[in-house]
């Protein structure tokens, strides 16, 4: 069969492995991976895989990301070249490419002057992937602070996608296009040290809650409602410290399976399993899964 991508082989490579990319460090390799350098190239490939009836994925940090062992079958493409990552600073808001890490846009804001999103301090990944679930915790979320988000549609057509035209819920946003190119963030002009400072408060409590440094994705499960947390029902179900393989589920946060060396991606849905089947019978709540299983 002639090669699907043998026009944009530049930036397409075949057989690319998964695991380093997402912080599980599990499973199989990608078919297809591109790393589009502009919007050109996102669009000629994305419009390739479609006529050829190719699926395609996009990752952004793979933080949220758990890859099957088999891998993924369709093309890959890795949001990560600098031209997906400008930052531009102004006097009440920031623009941010989608590929810029989130840390990174929150230390540029706060040391701007432009408080607000120093409450998702210490949360991994892009700017995109944090947009696509509305990446946030106990003081609130991502959605709130933005004014504007740049896509290409499915047809894949440049969009500005205002304020008033995007909804965000508790882990997730109504921005199901194929790719969130930059947003526009709006925030509140504020003295940089103290900014700063309350960033380095939440880090430290975020630090003690979730256990860093180990393979892992952020918590598996979203909470049942704003007032039941799905940590503490695996906590009470008395899942903390389980083990199947090499995955385990945290003694630290019981939302959070931590994969050992050795572990499989099989190991980490085992344990998945479990976890949901136990809450169902003790408890009666289907949790559903916040992590992107590809
Ligand atoms: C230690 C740790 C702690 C965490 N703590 C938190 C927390 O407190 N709160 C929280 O909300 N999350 C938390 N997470 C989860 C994770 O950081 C967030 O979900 C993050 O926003 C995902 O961003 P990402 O770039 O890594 O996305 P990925 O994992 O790469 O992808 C996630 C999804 O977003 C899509 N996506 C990514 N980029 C784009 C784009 N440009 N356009 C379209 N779709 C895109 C992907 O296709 C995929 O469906 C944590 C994770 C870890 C590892």
């Amino acid at each position: 069969m002639q090669h699907p991508f043998k026009d944009y082989q530049e930036f397409v490579a075949e057989d690319q492995p998964l695991a380093p990319l997402t912080w599980f460090r599990l499973g199989g390799p990608a078919a297809y991976f591109a790393k589009p350098r502009s919007i050109e190239e996102m669009r000629g490939v994305l419009n390739r895989a479609h006529e050829a009836g190719i699926p395609s994925k996009l990752l952004g940090g793979g933080t949220n990301v758990l890859v099957r062992e088999p891998g993924v079958e369709g093309l890959v493409i890795h949001m990560e070249s600098p031209f997906f990552s400008d930052v531009t600073v102004g006097e009440d808001r920031i623009k941010a490419g989608a590929a810029v890490p989130l840390t990174a846009l929150i230390s540029q804001a706060a040391r701007s002057g432009l408080a607000g999103l120093e409450i998702l301090t210490g949360i991994p990944g892009t700017v995109g992937g944090a947009l696509r679930g509305n990446a946030g915790g106990r003081q609130g979320a991502i959605g709130p602070f933005v004014s504007r988000v740049t896509v290409l549609d499915s047809a894949l057509e440049l969009q500005e996608r205002e304020r008033d035209d995007l909804s965000f819920v508790d882990r997730g946003s109504n921005l199901d296009e194929p790719v969130i190119l930059s947003a526009e963030f709006e925030l509140t002009p504020e003295d940089p040290e103290s900014v700063v400072r309350r960033m380095r408060r939440i880090w430290i409590v975020k630090k003690e809650n979730q256990p860093y440094g180990h393979q892992s994705s952020g918590c598996i499960f979203k909470n049942p409602s704003a007032d039941i947390s799905a940590g503490a029902l695996i906590d009470q179900a008395g899942l903390k410290g389980t083990r199947h393989g090499g995955a385990e589920v945290s003694d630290r946060h019981a939302n959070f399976i931590i994969a050992h060396p050795g572990a499989k991606a099989d190991d980490v849905l085992h344990l998945i399993d479990q976890i949901q089947q136990r809450v169902w019978q003790q408890f009666g709540y289907e949790l559903e899964l916040q992590l992107r299983i590809w």
